[in-house]
């Protein structure tokens, strides 16, 4: 049962108390969102309630994988536990150089899909994944490599990604959920991804 009580607590000395491993090649939005799940509490009442600076839900209403300050970055890895480093390597800007000479987050970045912000809900696709990674992984995440413009086949599986739910064909907002599903099932439709 999520609690939409917990949103009026305010945690911004405190650390998470529930810390789950970032999986390999996971992008920070996927990471912090099963940090929220893991706490029983929505997304946005979680981050309001740890980021008092963010607050209003800021840290959704951006491509947080992109943008993610530096400030940010610091105050995870303390309410997190994990170093700065490893925090800033869920970001897209660690491709840096890599995907594309400067990754800003002030204009389309080269290379990497739109989310297309519109409030918090991602209207572009910007976030493609595998039907079948998802089934297969024990515990789901979104992959960095998912957002690549150039990647757009499962190698694994070999099966064309996809940028939206089957059912619906809304694109993905993983900070959203449907009813208290996780990020495996459409937000708008409650469909199995
Ligand atoms: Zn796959
Ligand atoms: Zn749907």
């Amino acid at each position: 049962m999520i609690s939409n009580v917990t949103k009026f607590i305010d945690l911004n000395n405190q650390k998470f108390r529930i810390r789950p491993k970032p999986q390999e090649d996971e992008l920070l939005s996927s990471w912090l969102v099963r940090v929220a799940r893991s706490h029983l509490t929505h997304t946005t009442s979680f981050t309001n309630m740890h980021f008092k600076e963010y607050k209003t839900n800021i840290i959704w209403q951006r491509d947080l994988d992109i943008w993610c300050p530096d400030q940010l970055i610091e105050r995870i890895s303390f309410k997190s536990g994990y170093s700065q480093e490893i925090i800033f390597n869920m970001t897209l800007k660690s491709l840096e150089g890599i995907v594309a000479n400067k990754i800003t987050g002030k204009s389309n970045t080269a290379n990497i899909r739109a989310l297309g912000n519109y409030c918090h809900i991602k209207t572009k696709g910007g976030l493609m994944f595998c039907p079948e990674c998802l089934k297969e992984d024990k515990i789901p995440y979104f992959r960095k490599i998912w957002r690549l413009k150039k990647h757009t086949i499962c190698e694994k599986h070999n099966i064309k990604l996809l940028d939206r739910c089957p059912n619906c064909l809304t694109p993905l907002t993983i900070s959203k959920s449907f009813q208290e599903k996780d990020f495996t099932f459409c937000y708008k439709c409650g469909n199995k991804l």
